[in-house]
This record gives structure tokens, sequence and C-alpha cells, in this order.
């Protein structure tokens, strides 16, 4: 049997080759890859995830960093980055942390071990539909690399004020973190899925080389298999199906106003406020850029304008960008416009260094006699605009690049719909 797939950016409907380890299949027309075979997959994603796994619960009990300023230590457990948080003004950052550093990545492992192992059994065990569903979602949310390069990056401005010496659990956590990587570079979800579940039989005819809307088609977004629009489910993970397109640029553009309203007094007021026997000093992120500068420490200072600054700044105008296009049209590739929505797409998380960082040096140099650093509004405001800016993301639909015209359409078809009525 034919194993049909219409690509998940531009709609393409393709037939999947079959592949040997090592090959990967993409679409010819966008290029976007569609699946990837690698040696013995059930076995080398449970590998990985079960050291992630491991490596995760050995950073929690030991020391992660030790910071001496004029002979007064402060030690602290992993886990304080995310806690610092709950005792300031701004609890909510601190679930926003531990979900991303330990909960969303601590689940996303247990439920990949879990559907990997019955899959590696040959099992069908209960519940590993739902839960192969819930790793797709929480993939685009694991930040365990973004906050390593917070961590070395809180490191470097540090060592300008104190001594700092590196515990166990920071160990532990830098091989968490390539673990991390390697299980999620592993996981091939058609893969997965037709481990899970075969493929049902298609009780429709797709053609090849057309796009799948235009057959009345949809792909899944979770598992890739086509289905018609009005089936309203999955035929084989029982996800909800979207009409695709439907509302994204209204969707899309709200979020980015919320993001951009959001965005000012993440500038105007402070990140994080330092007090010391010298008095206090408030920096807001282009301040603590300058701090940098002044420093001398032109990495850090480079690594975060990019990640607080030019990140989100191009984030915004990109996407307000490709909604324009679609909306209105312009003489541009569909391929390259294509280009931009993944670099987009790719650079999103990464903004987050800063608020890690201040997390990092809140947890360490907690009212100090010497030294307290507290976070300022402007965390809560930046964190805001990183998770709305990945939601607006996530809230374009890249097929409206490849066919423009029938986002255009949509309101049209509602109205004339109503007409009908
Ligand atoms: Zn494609
Ligand atoms: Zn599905």
């Amino acid at each position: 049997m034919k194993r049909r797939r219409a690509c998940p950016e531009c709609d393409l409907v393709v037939v999947l080759p079959p592949l040997r380890a090592g090959e990967a299949a993409a679409c010819p027309r966008c290029n976007r890859e569609l699946t990837y075979r690698s040696k013995a997959p059930a076995e080398r994603v449970l590998a990985y995830a079960i050291a992630a796994l491991i490596l995760l619960i050995l950073t929690l009990p030991f020391p992660f960093m030790e910071f001496t300023l004029s002979g007064i230590q402060q030690e602290i457990v992993w886990l304080d980055t995310a806690t610092a948080f709950r005792t300031s003004d701004w609890p909510v950052l601190a679930v926003l942390i531990v979900a991303t550093i330990l909960v969303l990545p601590g689940m996303y492992l247990l439920a990949l071990t879990y559907v990997y192992a019955g899959i590696a059994r040959r099992e069908y065990w209960t519940g590993s539909i739902w839960l192969a569903r819930a790793i797709s979602h929480i993939k685009p949310w694991l930040m365990t690399d973004v906050f390593l390069v917070g961590v070395l990056v809180s490191l470097v401005k540090l060592l300008s004020m104190a001594s700092i010496s590196l515990g166990p659990s920071f160990w532990a956590f830098c091989g968490y973190v390539v673990f991390m990587a390697k299980t999620v570079s592993n996981v091939d979800a058609d893969w997965m899925w037709f481990a899970l579940h075969k493929e049902p039989k298609t009780p429709f005819i797709a053609q090849t080389g057309k796009d799948a809307w235009s057959q009345g088609l949809v792909g899944c977004s979770t598992c890739g298999l086509l289905n018609r629009f009005e089936q309203g489910h999955c035929r084989r993970c029982a996800r909800r199906i979207r009409l695709p397109g439907r509302h994204s640029l209204e969707w899309t553009l709200a979020l980015l106003l919320a993001a951009a309203i959001l965005y000012i007094p993440a500038n105007v007021y402070p990140m994080m406020s330092t007090s010391s026997v010298a008095g206090s000093t408030e920096s807001t992120i282009l301040g603590g850029v300058w701090q940098m500068v002044e420093f001398g420490s032109y990495l850090v200072a480079a690594v975060i304008f990019f990640a607080s600054i030019v990140i989100p700044v191009a984030k915004v105008g990109i996407l307000v960008w490709l909604c324009y296009v679609v909306r209105f049209g312009q003489p541009m590739s569909a391929a390259k416009r294509m280009r931009w929505y993944r670099v987009v797409e790719f650079i999103g998380r990464w903004s987050m260094i800063d608020v890690f960082v201040v997390a990092i040096m809140v947890a360490l140099i907690q009212a100090g006699v010497l030294l307290s650093i507290q976070p300022g509004p402007a965390a809560l405001a930046f964190a805001a605009v990183v998770v709305l800016t990945m939601l607006a993301a996530m809230a374009f639909d890249p097929k409206a690049l490849w066919h423009p015209e029938r986002v255009r359409n949509q309101g049209q078809e509602e109205t004339d719909e109503q007409l009908v009525r």
C-alpha cells in the first residue's frame, strides 16, 4: 500500500518512498523533511530518553553552583533557579521556568519512554496514542538548551563580581541537555505513529502532485495521516481536524499585537535591580547589554542583545510582513517566504535567554548582606513577549504562503454560506 502524505508546510500530496536506515524523505516542492529512518529507532530513542531521565534526576539533589563574595558563601541547587522567583513579586515566572526546564521535559521523556518501550516490545500499551499526541504538543516548549546558554551567560556576568564554582549537578545538567537534544532529534513522528497504529486503509483516492486542500483533504498535524475535511477527527490519532488556514491570520496578528504592546514595558522597566553597599542600581535590557560592554564581556553583550532585542523585533517584523504578503500578495516566490517563516520558527525559543539569566542571578545572590539581586517587572513582560511570539508563529499557517488566495477568499466563502442559509 502506498503511504500518501500532505506536506505540512506547502500541502503538496506526495507518496512516501520506502526508506532504509539513514535515509530521509523530503517534500519535492518546499524541501521540508517529511520523515527520517534511523537504525533501530525504538531502541535508540529509548536509550537516549532513559539516559536523559537519569541525568535529570541527578541534577536535582546535588549543588548546582557556589558563589563566594568577600568570604560569604552561597550555594544553590538547580531548582533554586526556578523557585527564586517564587518569593519575588512574580511567582508566575517561577511556574514558567519550572514548566519549561523540568516539568515539560520530564513529561516528554516519560511519555516517550512509555510509548517506545511498548513499540520495542511490539505490544500495544494502554494510553500510548494519547501520550504520543502529548509528545508532539510538548516538543516546541522544551527549553533545556536555551537554559544552558542562560547559565553560561550568567556565569560570565557573575565572574566579574565574585568567584564561582560549579557543582556536580551542573555537569549532570550539561549531560541532560545533550541527551535531551539527542532524544528529540531521533524521534520521527511518522515512524512512531506507523509503529503504534500502522496505516489505516484510505477510504478515498488522494492524487499525488496536487494540493491536499483542493481535493478536500487535510494532513493531520500530529500524525501526518491524510483525512477528509468532514471527518472531524483524524482516523489514526483522533486529533480534531482543523481546516487549514482558518482564522490563522487574525490569530497571528492578535498575538503579535499583544506581544508588541508588552515589548514596551519589557524595555522601559528594569529587568533586575542590584543592591550592594555601594547603593542600588536597576538595569533594563539595553542597560544590561551596555553594562556588559563596559565590563569588556563583548560576547555576552552580543548574546543578550541578539536574544532580547534582535530576535523579538525580527520575529514580530517578519511575521507581520508574512501576514501582509498573504493578505495583499507580493511578487516574491513562495519558497523564499517559506525560508523566512522557518527562520522565525527556529529562533523563537532563544529569546528566553535573558529571563533565565535573571532567574539564575536572583537565585544565586538572594538577599545577601553585601549584594542582593531582585527581578524587575520587565522580566515578566519579556517572558510574556517570548511566549506570545511563539504562539503567533504556531498560529500562522505556512500553507497560506503557497496559496494566499485561499485565505483571502475565506471571508468571501463564509458570507456566501450565510447567504445560502
Ligand atoms: Zn512541501
Ligand atoms: Zn492524526
